[in-house]
Formats: structure tokens, sequence, C-alpha cells
């Protein structure tokens, strides 16, 4: 029968490929959960909610309710995220979204807001979930668990790789200052702070191929 697999790990260190190949292999729905808290604050930056300093709390809390986060397939099967329904997969992979959701997803009535969304999106089973809290918070009781490493150089490498081939004025130092900050962000946080669920299998794909960590994650999924 269908299960709650749960892929938690660092910034960038290629969970969401990782759940998406796995998803496709076996039947099961991906959810990507970061791209909730990056649909949030690209909200906020719309809706100049984050200024330069802080979030304005109050007026986040007064709309929250009101931000529609959802996900639909585009015609290549892929899943794509929407807010209020308009499409902004592709709006909200910048680094300036990643900053502000990592800013975003420390606050609590907006962990708590997201963390009901996922749960009731994975209520049918059958799904790939990714994020930080996904086996600790969201899916306490996931059937298999994931806890993905690599190294920061290593993942900012990947993330730089794949950011300049859109974006030529990116450079390595600010993809790794990036990462590092927000994995600083991710474990520090008060709020469902990231770490690995005690019944977690560990994953460090520092110097796995694509191929080699499906192949570990297959092999998980199927003992
Ligand atoms: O995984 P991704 O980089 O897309 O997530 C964006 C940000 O959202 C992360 O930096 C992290 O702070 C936050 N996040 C979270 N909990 C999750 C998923 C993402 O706090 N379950």
């Amino acid at each position: 029968s269908k299960i709650i697999i749960a892929i938690d790990g660092y910034s960038s260190c290629g969970k969401s490929t990782m759940a998406k190949t796995l998803a496709k292999a076996i039947g099961y729905i991906y959810i990507d959960s970061g791209a909730m808290y990056r649909a949030v604050a690209l909200y906020c930056i719309k809706n100049q909610l984050i200024r330069e300093n802080p979030i304005d709390l109050e007026k986040l809390k007064q709309l929250l309710p009101s931000i529609c986060i959802g996900f639909k397939s585009n015609a290549t099967g892929e899943s794509e995220t929407y807010l209020n329904g308009i499409n902004v997969e592709r709006d909200i992979r910048s680094l300036d979204v990643a900053q502000a959701a990592s800013l975003v997803s420390a606050i609590p009535f907006v962990r708590e807001a997201m963390v009901k969304l996922q749960q009731h999106m994975g209520q049918s089973k059958g799904i790939v979930m990714d994020g930080r809290d996904i086996g600790t918070v969201v899916f306490p009781h996931a059937e298999l668990k994931i806890f993905v490493t690599a190294s920061p150089e290593i993942r900012a490498k990947r993330r730089f790789a794949e950011m300049a081939a859109v974006n030529h004025n990116i450079t390595f130092e600010e993809v790794l200052a990036n990462v590092i900050e927000r994995d600083n962000r991710d474990t520090q946080r008060k709020a469902s702070p990231l770490r690995k669920a005690d019944d977690a299998l560990v994953l460090d794909n520092s110097y796995l191929s694509i191929d080699e960590q499906f192949q570990w994650l297959l092999n998980a999924y199927q003992n």
C-alpha cells in the first residue's frame, strides 16, 4: 500500500531532484514544501510587506488567509507553483525570493498555516514531500524518512551552475553566502528548526551522481 515519504535536509542539496525522480518512478505525487514558503515570500515582496528590515507581521497575519497557494501540472507533467491563481514557478526561484523565504519561514504563524496545508495535501498518501521539517513536524509518522546532506561548497557549486545558466550576473560567492546563511537560519530558528528525525536515514550526496542518489533512494524505498 502507498506510504508517505519525507525528504528533509539543507538548502540546495538536491532534495527536490531526488524527490521528483522517485515520485515519478513509483507513481507517487511530489510536493515541494519549500515552494510554499517561497510563494508567501514572493507575496510579501510584491505587496511590500518586506521593507529594508523586518517583515510587517501584523499585515502579513491579516493577509495570510487570503494567500492561496497550489500546484498544477504543466504540459510535460511537472508540478508548478501557483499564487492566487497565477503561475509563479519561475519567479519564486530567484535568490531574492530564497532569501525572503528563509526569513518568512521563521515566523511561527506562517509555519502553522503551511504545515496545515501540507498535511491536508498529504491526506491521500502516495506522496513524496521535501522540505526541512517534513519528517519531524508535518508527517512525524511518515513511513520513510530521509535526511540529505552535502558540503556547503558542493551545494553552492551545483546551485551556481544551475542559476548561472539563466542569470549571468550571479557569482559563486553570492550563492555560497546564500546557502550558508539559509542553513544557519534554518538550524537556529526557534520554530521547528531543521534537524534530522530520529528515525530518518541519512544520505550524504556530496560525491554521488544524480543516478547514484536515485538508486540509493529507490533501494531505501524498496526495503
Ligand atoms: O527548499 P527551498 O530552498 O525551496 O526552501 C525555501 C526556504 O523555505 C528555505 O530556505 C527554508 O528556510 C524554508 N523552508 C522551511 N521548511 C520547509 C521548506 C522550506 O522552513 N519545509
